[in-house]
């Protein structure tokens, strides 16, 4: 049955979903064909095991879990097979993913209708699973309204093309139809989010008794979906967005009705609580109109005259219930807006009160008109459970989303979740609503489905079960004959972590329990992330591995943390998960939910090899600011002596550094020893600001140059700059190695020393993004978050851009049409920000390609054995194509070394410092 793992690594990564749940397989299937499916599932059968589908595992009830075969049907499942633009149908295997086929269908001006907020990397077969939908089901449905058919193996092995009709090539399929018509027609197919439960209403004759329609929302329980052939819909030309203000959120939702006769595309609720929480995360916000609660309103026209006067439109109408109102007619605002909902569940992560929140009661619907009803009684029992959460969701449809903060850390957080959902529960009953209106029963609400339905419904569905999958081997425990819904809770089984810290994670309350689960699922680290300027994550972007994402490491860290399926950090499991970490901190900035492998990372490697001897990298790059300074006494001699053949061999051996990645040569002379030597005759400007220029270890000894450039361009803007008179370094290379004993040594010395120059406002510019990025952040991870001479420092740490972009008068070097190709360091992503060098450039008149993604170097990482090809390749997905693309004229802009050295390596393109740029051009 082709490829199959029964690693405990490979069982942890596949252990839960984007749920609550944790139910460990026994082991991964890959299926490279539809065969091999069928072989799985007769496999199964004949030996009794339960068989769960999964696609990219972004489901939030517990749908994609299961005990026995996990089978990923995204690896080697995922071609769009064909687009027929005249029928506007598409047929996809069932691991392609949704944006795969948008980008497939767009050149033709058409789109599939529904679209979940994961479209980056939701699979077709998972959105038929959960009958998917999104903010425009409003205009197309959900995803059974856009099915034209299936070819699925059932549970019975029956391989069938499902559609129009197929209900009769079931044998005692319409039987049952029959005997359940009257609970058929009155419990299923109410209202449009009705998604707890099957959607039997297909099966009714009057309806052709549709198959294919009917199994979507089964959630694998009665069939497995081998391909799928649908209906695509033309996109509306243009588009524009109303963002209209109301003094709260349940205001918002009463203003549904008068808001949905205007036939808006989606119609969307937020309040301030999540766009308090996208502040926090740093993310930028466009500006929103007075209110507390918005509802934002999406129209379409035929061109973006049309979409904006149909907004207006809406505008003036609602004009009366709301506060304010505004067009957002620019297409990156919108974008932004989108942007914030679609990251909701991530960003919903934490409470108001900054606790962690949970999945679990995440979808519910009701009938629009009574949302705003429903909404006030929900906070009100939230309240009276002493919980938070921030509520948004699909308002056109009566869909509630949140996250709530079950204290599952505490004891009493299992007794605190059972009875918080049957309330909520019987509360959404009570409203005509449905428990799930978006992402289906799973583990969490197929329990509740008799608060939901009656008896004689529920019967219908057992009865389908009997037929579809008697020997109930497809995803049990889900819908039909349901676990316990706080039966296998991943947070709740965690255990206390007992050893000390490496670092202190004040968002944590320095738990590194608390921090691993941070990872909750939601999988935006299983997409491409590089075109809109991300990072996250270069390693599976190389291997499209599910190790190498940020969510395969987490769980293997939760399950080592935790003692369970991998045996403590110093596992041989963690060591596989962790080794293509680059230690890039994308995840850190780019996965809502805010988990930092780098740091982790870090944590892992100082608690597994506490007191023992490390791997020869560790030795040689770690100590690197060591040895630098060592072979700053005579550079010429140290350079000749690793370029000595035989010799540079040895020595890369010796220090754990691939044969392939060529040394960086020392400068013959250090920054430092230029400013000594400058130190007398310094033009710089008497009465100008001061500004304290930070050399660190990669500038000071083998980019000097860079330095002496922003020491011109400094004191050409105006400021008297100085060195600190003592080598400072950061730790950088002894964080990345997990040396955090040592690393904390070297940064108290030098945020010390640093803390008294940096007073009266004192800016502080570093060069090297990743060790500006230890001072502003991981100094405070690593002293403490209240420790005085650290916080000092981060608050003075600047870049270069910044200090510039901020000096009154300083006007930039005219770059008017240079075109830059700019590489920004991903630890500048991540921690400190490129819109300064953005505006900056901006006003210089550079035209800027930004490059998103790692250069793959990424500090010791790709210069260390057995990480080369990985480095390359992870080059090879954003960087190379992007520098090849601009031509030999074109500025290459890195401020990271490691990116100018990969790119030296392999571009053979000499990248240049922002100082370098400004230095050369005000020449
Ligand atoms: C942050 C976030 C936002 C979300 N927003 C939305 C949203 O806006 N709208 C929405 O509808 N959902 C949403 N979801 C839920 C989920 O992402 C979607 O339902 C998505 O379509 C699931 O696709 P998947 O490939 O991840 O499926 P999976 O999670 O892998 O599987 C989904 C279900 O389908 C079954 N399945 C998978 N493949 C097959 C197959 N080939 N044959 C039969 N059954 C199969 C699985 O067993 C499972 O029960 C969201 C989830 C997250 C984490």
């Amino acid at each position: 049955m082709g490829e199959v793992d029964t690693s405990a690594r490979r069982r942890a990564e596949y252990s839960t979903d984007a749920s609550l749940y944790r139910v460990p397989p026994a082991l991964v299937a890959f299926p490279r064909d539809p065969d091999e499916v069928v072989a799985v599932v007769a496999t199964c059968r004949e030996l009794g095991v339960p068989v769960t589908a999964r696609g990219a595992g972004t489901s939030i009830a517990g749908n994609a879990v299961g005990p026995g075969v996990v089978m990923d049907l995204r690896r080697h499942l995922g071609r769009v097979l064909s687009v027929d633009p005249e029928a506007a149908t598409a047929t996809v295997e069932p691991g392609a993913v949704l944006d795969d086929l948008q980008a497939a269908a767009r050149p033709h001006g058409l789109r599939f209708g529904p679209d979940p907020s994961t479209h980056s990397r939701c699979t077709l077969g998972g959105m038929v699973g959960n009958n998917a939908c999104g903010s425009r089901a409003l205009a197309y449905g959900r995803t059974a309204d856009n099915l034209l058919g299936l070819e699925v193996v059932c549970g019975t092995g029956q391989r069938l093309a499902a559609g129009p009709g197929a209900a009769g090539r079931v044998p005692g399929l319409e039987a049952v139809v029959r005997a359940g018509l009257g609970p058929i027609r009155t419990s299923f197919g109410r209202f449009g989010r009705q998604i707890s439960g099957y959607s039997l209403e297909h099966l009714l004759p009057e309806r052709g008794g549709d198959l294919a329609r009917a199994l979507a929302g089964s959630e694998g329980t009665l069939a497995v979906v081998l391909r799928a052939t649908l209906r695509l819909v033309r996109a509306p030309a243009a588009t524009a967005l109303v963002v209209l203000g109301y003094p709260d959120l349940a205001a918002a939702a009463d203003a549904v009705g008068a808001v949905l006769p205007a036939r808006p595309l989606a119609l969307e609720g937020i309040d301030a609580r999540i766009v308090e929480a996208v502040r926090r995360r740093g993310r930028a916000v466009p500006e929103l109109p007075a209110g507390g609660g918005w509802l934002l309103a999406e129209l379409g026209g035929g061109t973006p005259a049309e979409a904006e006067a149909a907004a207006g439109r809406l505008l003036a109408a609602a004009g009366g219930d709301a506060v304010a109102g505004r067009v957002l007619a620019d297409p990156a605002e919108a974008a932004a807006i989108w942007r914030i909902r679609e990251d909701g569940a991530g960003f919903g992560g934490r409470s108001p009160a900054g606790a962690p929140a949970w999945a679990g009661w995440e979808d519910a619907a009701v009938p629009p008109e009574r949302l705003g009803a429903y909404l006030r009684d929900f906070e009100e029992l939230l309240a009276g459970h002493g919980l938070g959460g921030i509520p948004y969701g699909h308002f056109g449809d009566g869909c509630l989303h949140v996250r709530i903060d079950f204290p599952f850390d505490r004891p009493e957080g299992r007794a605190v979740y059972r009875s918080f959902v049957e309330q909520a529960a019987r509360l959404v009953a009570a409203y005509g609503g449905s428990m799930s209106g978006e992402h289906g029963d799973g583990r969490a609400r197929s329990e509740l489905l008799p608060l939901q339905y009656p008896p004689d419904a529920l019967a219908v569905m057992a009865a389908v079960k009997a037929v579809l999958d008697p020997d109930d081997l497809l995803n049990p425990g889900v819908l039909v004959r349901p676990r316990p819904f706080d039966a296998d809770l991943r947070r709740a089984m965690a255990r206390p972590f007992a050893a000390p810290l490496g670092f202190r994670y004040p968002e944590d309350g320095g738990d590194l329990v608390g921090a691993v689960h941070r990872c909750t699922g939601i999988g935006r680290c299983v997409a491409d992330n590089t075109a809109a300027g991300g990072v996250m994550c270069p390693s599976w972007l190389a291997t499209r591995d599910e190790k190498d994402t940020t969510r395969g490491r987490s769980r293997v860290l939760q399950e080592a943390v935790n003692g369970t399926l991998v045996r403590g950090l110093a596992a041989p499991e963690v060591r596989e998960a962790l080794d293509l970490c680059l230690a890039c901190k994308g995840c850190a900035s780019d996965c809502p939910t805010g988990v930092d492998m780098a740091t982790y990372k870090a944590e892992v490697l100082h608690q597994a090899y506490r007191g023992r001897l490390r791997p020869a990298a560790h030795y040689s790059l770690g100590w690197l600011p060591r040895w630098a300074a060592l072979a700053a006494r005579a550079p010429r001699l140290a350079n000749r002596l690793l370029a000595t053949p035989g010799l540079a061999g040895a020595g890369r051996r010796l220090a754990g550094v691939d044969p392939r990645r060529p040394l960086p040569r020392f400068a013959p002379r250090t920054l430092r020893a230029w400013w000594r030597r400058r130190l007398p005759a310094r033009p710089g400007p008497a009465g100008g600001p001061r500004v304290l220029l930070w050399p660190d270890t990669f500038t000071d000894h083998f980019s000097p140059a860079a330095g002496r450039a922003a020491v011109r361009v400094l004191e050409d803007a105006g400021y008297r700059v100085d060195l600190p008179d003592q080598p400072l370094c950061c730790g950088l290379t002894w964080i990345s190695t997990g040396q955090l004993t040592v690393a904390r040594r070297v940064l108290r010395r030098t945020v010390d020393r640093l803390a008294p120059l940096v007073g009266d406002g004192v800016r502080l510019v570093g060069l090297e993004p990743s060790c500006l990025a230890v001072l502003r952040h991981d100094a405070l991870r690593l002293l403490g978050p209240d420790d005085p001479a650290a916080a000092a420092v981060a608050r003075a740490a600047s870049t270069l851009a910044e200090v510039l972009g901020a000096t009154p008068g300083w006007a930039p070097p005219d770059l008017d049409g240079v075109a830059v190709v700019a590489q920004p360091h991903c630890h500048q992503h991540a921690v400190l920000g490129w819109e300064a060098d953005r505006e900056l450039l901006a006003r210089a008149g550079a035209a800027v390609t930004a490059v998103g993604g790692c250069c793959g170097l990424a500090g010791n990482f790709g210069a260390e054995r057995g990480h080369y090809d990985i480095s390359v390749a992870v080059a090879e997905t954003a960087l190379l194509p992007a520098v090849r693309a601009a031509g030999p004229d074109a500025v290459v802009l890195a401020d990271g070394f490691s990116c100018r050295t990969q790119l030296d390596h392999l571009a053979a393109r000499h990248a240049l410092h922002l100082a370098e740029l400004l230095d050369r051009s005000g020449r």
